[in-house]
């Protein structure tokens, strides 16, 4: 499947990013658990550009998330007094309480983490948030349209950055990238 991008280009220097970045699949590795990552853009200092940086501030959507795997675990255990054990059935009856693990882990990483956010390509903490405005107009030739000002200003530059649809679609790598995180909370790439 592809997916759709817009460009965010500096209007004083060269500085350009592909918001394609943004849907890379990078997940923790947290206590043998696979836990997907909570991303943002945000500049960092050290890459000298917008990449993606850990962002906590989605608490919600996890919260939600746990509560629905709980009714689902729920569901599914009733039903499991019913009907006969097979390996098949013993992973179907799995796989909620794995997910809720994982939401959990999910929940537990963003209260220690969160004020030590990293950047997710070099792993610098000295990051600025992105937080300028980039809807656009989602045309029906499956790309994004238009182009304006989005009020994020590069640091160090003061240029401003100007989001534009791009026509190239991008095919991505389903294929994850694991970090690590360690008993002291810290983010290792693996
Ligand atoms: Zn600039
Ligand atoms: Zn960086």
């Amino acid at each position: 499947m592809s997916m759709a991008s817009k460009v965010l280009s500096c209007d004083k220097c060269e500085d350009s990013t592909n918001t394609f970045i943004l849907h890379q699949n990078l997940r923790y590795s947290f206590k043998n658990t696979d836990v997907q990552i909570s991303k943002g853009l945000g500049y960092c200092h050290d890459c000298e550009s917008l990449r993606v940086i850990e962002d906590f501030d989605n608490f919600a959507h996890h919260i939600k998330q746990i509560h629905e795997c709980s009714r689902l675990a729920i569901k599914k255990a009733r039903r499991f007094l019913w009907v006969n054990f097979s390996p098949k059935m013993m992973k179907w009856n799995a796989s909620p309480a794995q997910e809720l693990t994982s939401h959990a882990y999910f929940l537990a990483i963003a209260l220690k983490r969160k004020g030590d956010e990293r950047c997710l390509s070099c792993l610098s903490s000295n990051i600025t948030k992105f937080n300028g405005d980039m809807n656009l107009h989602y045309g029906m030739a499956g790309c994004y349209e238009g182009r304006k000002r989005t009020g994020f200003y590069h640091p160090g530059c003061g240029g401003e950055y100007i989001v534009s649809g791009s026509e190239i679609r991008f095919i991505l790598s389903r294929e994850p990238s694991y970090f690590n995180i360690d008993d002291d909370w810290q983010i290792t790439e693996v």
